[in-house]
């Protein structure tokens, strides 16, 4: 990672002191010298802002030899499901890392520790520490104050220790409906920090939770049950991202109160926040991911047009590119949008030199060579990976070249400016690989549309002839033999915003995706297609997991080249 990386010089000095140093769980056993953990609540798919905090958590600690935890921090049963659970689970797998730690898995769950976290309130219930509200929500929230009023006690607040402790073993059996009590936390509600005007600790919730079922009807909040499964798991470092900063003060709060009940050893965990990942053009919230899918402006979590780890493996990012991406933009604590072209040459990065090139005419027009007779076959030899020193001279690729072929349409003009030297009538270019071929008439139909371009070849101007170089040419088109053509669609993607910055409310563009009937040269169908390609002046593209099929070839791009000219 970037030498910016505040995170690890705060890892670094913690071992200098050796602060976590020769710990033991509850069973005696010595605990790693680090422990992080990724946090995600399982109520949608992960994104590409998940992914910088995975790299965080995880590569830190594989870094420095410790563990990270996957830990699903289960607690707003409304929102959550299995299926997240398992694309997190598999994203994260995915991305690279290993969910077991000394052979054991490391996946815990925050619903595994709801009879803890009750058995701990209680004891925080007796300390003084907490106490049941009455007040309903609208009320609690009115009486928090602001940031220039102060806040307001609740007449429940100095209720008996005893009457709130049976409240609180009353609200656990489902004596109360939703909303009617709540445990707060008592701290002070003239506190200059709102997060420590008593807040809700506990609440009521009549609702079927997808692991723990129906076995509850209260829940701890996030912010409460955060710090407790921390320390619960060990944890020497909390990292979370930049709007927890605030909570800060009441995390240490919860864990200075548990350590004086003697629940919790010292060292702490300690959280320490980074800035969030944004990508400019797109969202990245799954909640308002999660609208894009409810309005069917894309088809699902997996969309390739989406920054969620799903969408962006069915685009074709590779694990190496979001790494790239990752350490590229670093650790910091502004945030700020980062521009989605470095996602873009991440993936260029990682590609160039691995992947075969490919010839595809994504936007066919038809060209006629009428010097080559009709039945004429001509080999054609081209290297797939021209630019890796190693299989330069090993891979290559061959293909036909035959009298009817395919052009791309923007590789002609009928008007062509002064800087367009690709085809144009009277122009010569070379055909990528082989011969050089000479505009002498078009075809067009009554609407004037161009039907076919004419062209003759010279035979002696093949890319091995020894007399190549009589003819100058300043520019070499790709193509592909009508005959010995593979159809295939191809997907083109642009941004669902056009803003930069975008919000919910923001206008969808239109055009994000572009769905093209194409020509690939032989070569694709040798590989059985399950390959990433790069195809030549085109871009980088994948056939789509979802709708591809060995009949019906569909390939998605994943990004244009750098230098792509056409639009
Ligand atoms: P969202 O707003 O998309 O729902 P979240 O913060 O609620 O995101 P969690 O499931 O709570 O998502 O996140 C798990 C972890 O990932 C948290 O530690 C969170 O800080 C981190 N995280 C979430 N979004 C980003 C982001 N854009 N950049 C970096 N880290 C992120
Ligand atoms: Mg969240």
């Amino acid at each position: 990672m970037k030498s910016n990386n505040f995170l690890k010089k705060i890892i670094n000095s913690n071992l200098f002191s050796k602060k976590f140093i020769n710990r033991l769980d509850n069973k005696g056993k010595i605990l790693p010298k680090i422990i992080t953990r990724f946090p995600p609540e399982p109520n949608g798919y992960l994104h590409i802002g998940h992914a910088k905090s995975i790299f965080i958590n995880f590569g830190l600690a594989k870094l420095y030899k410790g563990k990270c935890n996957l830990r699903f921090d289960d607690t707003n049963p409304e929102k959550e499901k299995k299926e997240y659970i398992l694309d997190i689970i598999n994203s994260i797998k995915w991305l690279g890392f290993n969910l077991k730690y000394k052979k054991k898995k490391n996946i815990f769950y925050a619903s595994d520790y709801f009879k803890k976290i009750y058995n701990i309130t209680k004891k925080l219930i007796l300390f003084n520490k907490a106490y049941i509200d009455e007040q309903n929500i609208k009320e609690i929230q009115k009486t928090r104050g602001t940031l220039i009023k102060k806040g307001i006690n609740s007449p429940w607040r100095n209720r008996p220790i005893e009457e709130s402790l049976n409240l609180f073993k009353k609200m656990r059996k489902g004596k109360y409906k939703n909303g009617s009590l709540c445990v707060r936390a008592k701290i002070d509600m003239l506190n200059s920090n709102i997060n420590l005007r008593d807040p809700v600790i506990y609440r009521i919730r009549h609702i079927y939770h997808y692991k723990t079922k129906n076995k509850w009807c209260i829940y701890p909040t996030y912010i409460y049950a955060h710090p407790i499964e921390d320390a619960l798991e060990y944890i020497t470092h909390s990292f979370c991202t930049l709007e927890f900063a605030d909570q800060r003060p009441f995390y240490n709060w919860v864990l200075k109160n548990l350590y004086k009940l003697k629940i919790f050893k010292k060292p702490l965990p300690k959280q320490y926040e980074f800035s969030r990942l944004n990508l400019t053009h797109t969202l990245t919230s799954k909640r308002k991911l999660k609208q894009l899918i409810k309005q069917n402006i894309v088809s699902g979590w997996d969309d390739p047009r989406l920054p969620t780890i799903s969408g962006l493996r069915r685009r074709g990012y590779t694990p190496k590119s979001i790494k790239i991406l990752c350490e590229k933009i670093g650790i910091t604590k502004n945030n700020s949008f980062i521009e989605y072209k470095i996602l873009e040459n991440s993936l260029r990065e990682d590609l160039e030199h691995k992947v075969p090139r490919i010839m595809v005419v994504l936007k066919p027009i038809k060209l006629i060579i009428d010097n080559l007779e009709k039945d004429k076959i001509i080999n054609c030899i081209a290297p797939s990976y021209p630019k890796n020193h190693i299989l330069y001279k090993k891979k290559y690729r061959k293909f036909l070249l035959t009298k009817n072929i395919w052009i791309e349409k923007e590789d002609f003009s009928e008007n062509p400016s002064k800087d367009f030297f690709r085809l144009s009538l009277g122009n010569k270019v070379r055909l990528k690989y082989s011969y050089i071929i000479k505009c002498t008439k078009i075809d067009k139909d009554n609407n004037n549309n161009i039907l076919a371009i004419h062209c003759i070849y010279y035979p002696n101007s093949n890319i091995n002839n020894l007399n190549k170089n009589k003819y100058k040419v300043k520019s070499n088109i790709h193509w592909v033999s009508k005959k010995f053509a593979i159809k295939i669609e191809v997907r083109l993607f642009n941004h669902l915003f056009k803003n930069p910055k975008p919000n919910l409310n923001d206008k969808i563009n239109k055009n994000s995706i572009e769905i093209l009937k194409s020509y690939s040269e032989i070569t694709l169908k040798k590989t059985k297609f399950k390959k990433i390609f790069q195809f030549e002046r085109q871009g980088y593209f994948i056939y789509d997991k979802i709708n591809h099929t060995i009949e019906n070839p569909v390939f998605n791009r994943i990004v244009p080249l750098k230098n792509n000219i056409f639009k």
